[in-house]
């Protein structure tokens, strides 16, 4: 895996700088891309670190204790952050994500999330405001993360057992701390809260259903564990097909001992095709990234730790939001930057990922999951 290893730090420095229209149209709210899809939800990473080494997203060989994270300097601060969320959520984006790396490794991210937490959608709503989250720091912030305004959280965990989690995140992190974190943030009221396994065929497929036994049994249906097929995001995680286990085979391991039956999908857009246990113990979320695209109603975007708007979880290039922030652009101007943009938008990786190879060739790689979140 390691001569795969490619230095993200050259296609980080790789930006567009949008384009300001000289037409400055306010937001409308209804802003939709080339093949018709709105723009309803925005991720933002607020680091690029991450103390977890996960093989399958910051890999120990490349993201060594000398690797180039970015410099505080190159951050956007709470306040730009606050301020592209705020011409964001005028264009129609209901809901704000926080993702990292590891999003709880921010300094001070209560201060940031208490600034998100005053936005209102251009109906008055409140906002969905969410973080995922490796849990490692979750015990101990949850309570001041709920009262800064956070609604829910979602959180990463790839395995019950311990030896197998321990070796997964290669840092040695024990799972029973992780099981804390969401405890308490149960406790809080941080609900309802996910939990996302990747799964990995050969490395963690035998934990599924120790996995959906244990969040059937112990937290009486307030956690959702979602399964996610493993995916070639980025390119230092040595991904091959043959990792993937399709979640047809995932559902079908679970209902041989808990019976399933389908759900209707919550909202348009969402990621997770839902089952609930026939006995009533809950339900569970399949997310088919790579066997069953959903770029269709794909309404996502992401912007980057240091302001790099990307349209797609697998973009080779971002737009540099935070150039138009720092060359001293007006709202209206980055609102008509960021409208326009949406409008040109035709990403559909995973639909095209058939056609494709996962290195395109053209010296052009896909920025890195831990980067942008995932
Ligand atoms: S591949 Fe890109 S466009 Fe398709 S669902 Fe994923 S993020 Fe959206």
């Amino acid at each position: 895996m390691a001569e795969r290893a490619i230095p993200i730090a050259d296609l980080r420095y790789a930006a567009a700088t949008p384009r300001i229209p000289e037409q400055l149209t306010p937001p409308s709210g209804l802003l939709s891309d080339r093949l018709g899809r709105p723009l309803h939800d925005l991720r933002i990473s607020v680091t690029d670190r991450c103390n977890f080494r996960c093989s399958y997203c910051m890999p120990k060989e490349i993201f060594t204790n000398d690797y180039g994270f970015l410099p505080q300097s190159s951050l956007l601060s709470f306040e730009e952050i606050t301020r592209l969320a705020r011409l964001f959520v005028a264009h129609g984006v209901h809901k704000l994500r926080l993702t990292g790396g590891e999003p709880l490794l921010r300094k001070n991210v209560e201060t940031l999330i208490a600034m998100l937490s005053e936005l209102r959608t251009p109906d008055g709503q409140p906002l969905d405001l969410t973080l995922t989250t490796n849990a490692t720091l979750l015990a101990r912030k949850a309570q001041a993360l709920k009262d800064a305004g956070l609604k829910r959280v979602t959180v990463s965990l790839d395995a019950l057992d311990d030896a197998v989690f321990r070796r997964m995140n290669d840092v040695d992190f024990p799972v029973a701390e992780v099981l804390a974190g969401i405890e308490e943030a149960r406790r809080v009221g941080l609900g309802p809260i996910k939990v996302n396994m990747v799964v990995k065929r050969g490395t963690n497929d035998h934990e599924i259903v120790p996995m959906a036994r244990w969040f059937r049994e112990h937290y009486d249906g307030q956690v959702i564990l979602r399964f996610i097929e493993f995916m070639d995001v980025g390119a230092s995680n040595g991904w091959r097909m043959d990792d993937v286990l399709p979640s047809a085979q995932v559902r079908e391991r679970i209902h041989e001992v808990f019976p399933l039956e389908p759900l209707e999908p919550n909202a348009t857009g969402e990621t997770a095709e839902r089952w609930r246990y026939r006995d009533g113990a809950g339900e569970v979320g399949l997310i088919s990234s790579v066997t069953q695209a959903f770029c269709g109603d794909c309404n996502r975007a992401r912007l980057s730790t240091e302001g790099r708007l990307y349209l797609c979880l697998f973009a080779s290039q971002g737009q540099d939001l935070r150039a138009l922030l720092r060359g001293g652009a007006s709202d209206e101007q980055i609102a008509a930057a960021i409208g326009l943009i949406w409008q040109e938008r035709g990403d559909r990786y995973s639909e095209l990922r058939g056609a494709m190879q996962a290195d395109t060739g053209t010296g052009q790689r896909r920025v890195e999951m831990h980067y942008i979140g995932g």
